[in-house]
């Protein structure tokens, strides 16, 4: 995850974060705060990426990765990341590369004089080492993630062709995430300034809920509604699942106000946020839980990362 200046919101929650504190149950998992990475948009901000790193840290201790089963660190702490980026640059084709749709994507975006970076270009070479040095089973995704996955792949393939086999080919590891909805009823999204955050305080939730979008048919209690558009159903589904079916009948049959229905809702989500909230509070309050955990982290990472490199050398013949 990138250290961006943005809070995590409850999208980001429910389609990453959540999935990775239910897989440490099942595997070893390595889970890095990309600061490296941010540099392809924050050149001009750096002052703010080492903060935002441990802002991004601290959440995810807070929303449940444990550091004593997580390997939990900072991509620039593992160096070992960087010489692997050197010797993946050299066996990665440049029109690879350049016909990355997020690359064109990006470079499009770029105003006035300001040209891509090299590495705005390298950007899926970094990817591909931040996954493929830890040699793992896999990476959890979203389905609309599967075709980024698509290049480390081709990389480990065509490394493996040159020098023997040393990088595994990685699975999926897919998870049925839930698209949320945002306030103003688009996909919950940062660009559109429509979020929940995961550490926003109660009452800037429960104000977002109050003005929060719903069906604009249903004026008066009585009045049949439609769930489906309705943005606080799309919570009362996620947040409030045993009763949603009777919110939906009830919404229909204009058996309910949308006020007592936001209501509803609120509690039920600030209910199953109050764990993390309270946990991101203690964390708040001992920073240096934070640091302890990334510097465990990062040396657990090295470990790993530095036995890759051994093996990487040796099939390069560089040794
Ligand atoms: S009653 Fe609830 S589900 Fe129905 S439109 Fe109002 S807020 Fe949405």
């Amino acid at each position: 995850m990138q250290p961006t200046a943005s809070r995590l919101h409850l999208g980001n929650y429910e389609g990453a974060l959540k999935n990775w504190v239910r897989l440490q149950n099942e595997y070893e998992m390595f889970c890095f705060v990309a600061d490296w990475h941010a540099l392809t948009t924050m050149i001009e901000k750096t002052e703010n990426i080492r903060e935002n790193s441990l802002r991004v840290a601290a959440d995810f201790l807070a929303a449940g990765i444990d550091p004593e089963k997580s390997t939990v660190f900072l991509q620039s702490a593992v160096k070992e990341h960087a010489e692997l980026y050197v010797l993946f640059s050299m066996v990665t084709p440049l029109g690879w590369l350049e016909r990355v749709p997020t690359f064109k994507e990006n470079r499009e975006k770029l105003s006035g004089e300001a040209e891509a970076s090299h590495g705005l270009l390298g950007y899926p070479v970094l990817q591909a080492v931040d996954i493929l040095i830890y040699k793992p089973y896999g990476v959890p995704v979203g389905k609309d993630q599967v075709p980024h996955l698509e290049i480390t792949r081709e990389i480990a393939r065509r490394f493996n062709y040159l020098f023997g086999d040393v990088f595994p080919e990685i699975q999926n590891v897919l998870s049925d995430t839930p698209l949320l909805m945002g306030t103003d009823g688009r996909k919950m999204s940062k660009t559109y300034g429509n979020t929940i955050d995961l550490f926003e305080t109660d009452e800037e939730t429960t104000k977002k809920i109050k003005t929060a979008y719903t069906d604009p048919l249903k004026i008066h209690k009585n009045d049949p509604g439609h769930p489906e558009g309705c943005s606080v159903f799309a919570l009362h589904a996620v947040y409030n699942k045993p009763n949603a079916a009777v919110v939906e009948k009830e919404c229909r049959a204009g058996e309910r106000g949308c006020v007592s229905c936001k209501q509803e809702c609120t509690s039920a989500l600030l209910e199953t946020l109050a764990p993390l909230r309270k946990r991101r509070q203690e964390i708040e309050s001992d920073p240096r839980s934070v640091e302890n955990a990334l510097k465990k982290g990062a040396e657990r990472a090295r470990e790993v990362a530095s036995q890759t490199l051994v093996e990487v050398r040796k099939a390069m013949k560089l040794s």
